[in-house]
């Protein structure tokens, strides 16, 4: 109720077109949440990539085929252009993570409408080195998944999974220099919790996927169940 007079004296502003919010708790207009595109089916089982055509339903791609990723599953709720593209781009690099709620419930929603991670009993996030973590102050991934986790009772065990070396970005790199690349840049503490446990690995963006594939390789040597990758967003070549 607070929030709803607050809200009546000081309208939000939206984050992406300046107009005034009529909702509480909201960054994003209406119109402008129109504008973000959810991704839709079919999409490769494995590494979520988005098919063109109908007569490849419920098929794996060339490239999963090719070397079969450590998680189950991948899935990304948007594409990565547009309003929301630029809206990531504030909430990573201008600290706006006031987006995050907004950010978190378009995940949810997507996860809802096709039941994943019904079965997951730990969420969480990629993490980030922590020479980067003080420079960015914040990991929105991290954000994200105490979120979803929140909201879906899922237990957050974020600690347990570290970054060890600092990396150079992904996307810059071939495929074989980015598992070089992230080869023992990854540590897990407490590794007996994901014993049998299903598991939701969190993260803003999907680009290579190699992060989240070594993520997941980590995961499953210390034995755990299914893993599904939830990302907010994804560009449509990725
Ligand atoms: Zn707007
Ligand atoms: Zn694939």
């Amino acid at each position: 109720m607070l929030g709803v007079i607050i809200n009546l004296l000081y309208p939000a502003l939206c984050r992406a077109c300046s107009k005034k919010i009529n909702e509480f708790d909201r960054n994003i207009c209406a119109d402008c949440a129109k504008k973000i595109k959810e991704r839709l089916p079919p999409f490769c089982l494995r590494c979520g990539r988005q098919f063109k055509g109908e007569s490849e339903l419920k098929a794996i791609c060339a490239d999963c085929k090719d070397e079969t990723p450590y998680f189950d599953q991948a899935w990304s709720a948007c594409h990565y252009e547009g309003a929301l593209k630029s809206l990531i781009h504030d909430f990573k690099y201008k600290k706006i993570t006031a987006l995050s709620k907004d950010f978190a419930d378009l995940i949810i929603n997507f996860m809802k409408k096709y039941d994943i991670g019904k079965d997951s009993r730990i969420i969480l996030s990629v993490p980030m080195h922590p020479g980067r973590l003080f420079r960015r102050e914040v990991n929105h991934a991290d954000i994200l998944a105490r979120a979803i986790g929140k909201d879906l009772g899922i237990s957050y065990s974020g600690n347990a999974l570290k970054k060890i070396k600092d990396t150079p970005p992904q996307s810059k790199l071939k495929r074989e220099a980015r598992m070089k690349n992230l080869r023992s840049s990854f540590s897990l503490k407490n590794s007996r919790i994901f014993r049998g446990k299903d598991i939701l690995l969190v993260d803003d963006l999907f680009t290579t996927g190699s992060t989240v594939n070594e993520c997941s390789r980590l995961l499953k040597d210390s034995g755990a169940g299914r893993i599904d990758v939830i990302t907010l967003a994804r560009g449509d070549n990725a």
